[in-house]
């Protein structure tokens, strides 16, 4: 169905420098929640907003002797997140303790996969216009346990932890460095946060955090990167940095250009790039040094003793590979094709998961185009400008379609659905009891109609001769017999009986 092949790639940001250009490479290492209940390795919640150390086990606090049980929902949705990246599912995996010391992380060492993660290559399509998109390459998944929080702003003299995140179960999405420009870095994310959201693995929320990415990003000459594409010689890149810690998706695009930047200024300088991780501060739109980069090595990295290698089987696998909903890009598809909407129109519709479900609840069994339409034009312009969701929307998809069902059968004109939407905006209410009960249906009625027509052609003789001599000053009769219908009168049926009685 889908023709990933179909589509030419962008050109690379380009940035010139004072002697010459230069073009950025950019890896991410996502780091997305799961949508679980409870933590990876226990069964406290993950209730964001708890009153703070509410939903810590003694697993989670690291108490001696506590072991770690994993969880089989937190696998299951990196499995499914691995299938929806259309990528390669590792039936063993296994976990590794990567030992560093977090106020906020008990153990004082955060449970992860370096060796063997339980997803390996996959891909993930970014689109950046029509027939415009970057293939970006995952190179792996893999599970571990989020740190907790430490508050410093409450107290002058004293800081305080928050061990409810601790223990929550992350995925890291790795890309690999596939990606050419600060746009693509943000599209890139926005497309895994979709993904995600429809396959309900991650809520994406990147406000709470739940969604985040290290950003890494380095400056090369014009023609470097196809060497290194090549070759997969990494030496042909330049040395990267990597920007920690990012959840916005335009400080995200603006610390990259900010980084390429500085890098190229010390580059043209004559000097060299350090591999660090560094800070993004919005206020300056600045990055700055935060550590220099750490090896695998530093984390004394060792396979975790307390936890047996994941062993999953093939048909678990292809039950959930069975269980996969229809994903964006399918979707969206499916709506050009089977319903005749526009691209740009499908775009819109399945952006999100839920905008493209309540679409799907108005459209069953009524003209896409109309449902698009209503949907689209009316209902998302409207909550756009009153800051609402769809999850927040007055107006139910049932209550929308019950609209498109009453135009659909003549019995309201357009004009009359926009008061009807609005009535149902403000009451809420039954579509078709309103427009019964206030008397809002459309005369359809010839008679009732023509007797209207009459009396405007008999009070405006000096118009009639106008629009005898010039057919297209008629419109004027057609709108004077709308107003006084009220806009019940249905036009086609007054636009002929315009024309009969003018005798045009
Ligand atoms: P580490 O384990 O040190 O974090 P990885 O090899 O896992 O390093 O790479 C981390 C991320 O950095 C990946 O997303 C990768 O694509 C990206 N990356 C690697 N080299 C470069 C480079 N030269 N420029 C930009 N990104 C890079
Ligand atoms: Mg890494």
């Amino acid at each position: 169905m889908l023709d990933h092949l179909s589509f030419t790639a962008p050109q690379p940001k380009v940035i010139a420098g004072a002697r010459g250009d230069w073009e950025l490479v950019i890896g991410l290492e996502v780091h997305a929640q799961i949508a679980s209940k409870a933590k990876l390795f226990s069964g406290a919640s993950t209730e964001f907003g708890a009153e703070p150390n509410s939903n810590v086990s003694f697993v989670d606090a690291a108490m001696p002797g506590m072991l770690p049980v994993i969880n089989e929902f937190c696998v299951a949705q990196a499995v499914r997140t691995g299938l929806g990246l259309k990528a390669a599912i590792n039936l063993r995996s296994a976990f590794d303790r990567k030992n560093y010391f977090y106020p906020d992380l008990p153990q004082g060492y955060q449970i992860s996969q370096l060796y063997h993660p339980i997803v390996g290559e996959g891909e993930v399509i970014v689109d950046m216009g029509p027939g415009i998109a970057r293939r970006v390459r995952i190179e792996r998944i893999h599970m571990e346990q989020d740190a907790g929080k430490s508050i410093h702003d409450m107290d002058p003299d004293m800081s305080f932890v928050d061990l409810n995140r601790t223990g929550v179960a992350l995925m890291e999405i790795v890309s690999r460095p596939d990606i050419r420009g600060p746009e693509e870095a943000s599209a890139y994310v926005a497309k895994l946060r979709q993904i995600m959201r429809y396959l309900g693995t991650c809520d994406g929320n990147m406000q709470n955090g739940n969604l985040r990415a290290d950003v890494n990003v380095s400056v090369c000459k014009p023609g470097d990167y196809e060497r290194f594409q090549e070759t997969g010689d990494f030496s042909h890149l330049g040395t990267r940095c990597e920007i920690k810690n990012m959840n916005s998706l335009r400080f995200i695009q603006a610390a990259i250009d900010h980084e390429a930047r500085r890098q190229i200024a010390i580059l043209e300088d004559g000097g060299s790039i350090v591999q660090e991780t560094r800070l993004y501060d919005p206020d300056r739109g600045e990055t700055r040094s935060m550590r220099s980069k750490e090896e695998a090595h530093d984390y004394r990295y060792f396979p975790d003793p307390d936890l047996l290698p994941l062993d999953i089987e093939q048909a678990w696998v292809d039950a959930i590979a069975g269980d996969m909903p229809e994903l964006p890009d399918e979707k969206k598809a499916r709506f050009v094709k089977e319903m005749g909407l526009s691209e740009y129109d499908a775009g819109v519709l399945t952006a999100d998961v839920e905008n493209a479900n309540y679409f799907e609840a108005v459209a069953q069994g009524r003209d896409g185009k109309a449902a698009a339409n209503w949907v689209i034009n009316e209902l998302f312009g409207r909550l756009n400008k009153e800051g609402l969701t769809i999850e927040t929307s007055p107006i139910s998809a049932a209550q929308l379609g019950g609209v498109i069902d009453l135009i659909g059968k003549g019995e309201i004109s357009g004009k009359i659905a926009k008061e009807l939407f609005e009535i149902i905006w403000t009451e809420g209410g039954d579509p078709a009891g309103i427009v019964e009960a206030r008397g809002m249906k459309q005369v359809t009625d010839i008679g009732a109609i023509e007797a209207v027509v009459d009396q405007i052609i008999a009070a405006n003789p000096a118009q009639v001769e106008k629009a005898r001599a010039n057919p297209k000053l008629a419109g004027w009769f057609v709108g004077q017999v709308l107003k006084a219908s009220g806009g019940k009168a249905n036009p086609a049926a007054v636009n002929q009986l315009v024309a009969k009685k003018l005798q045009l």
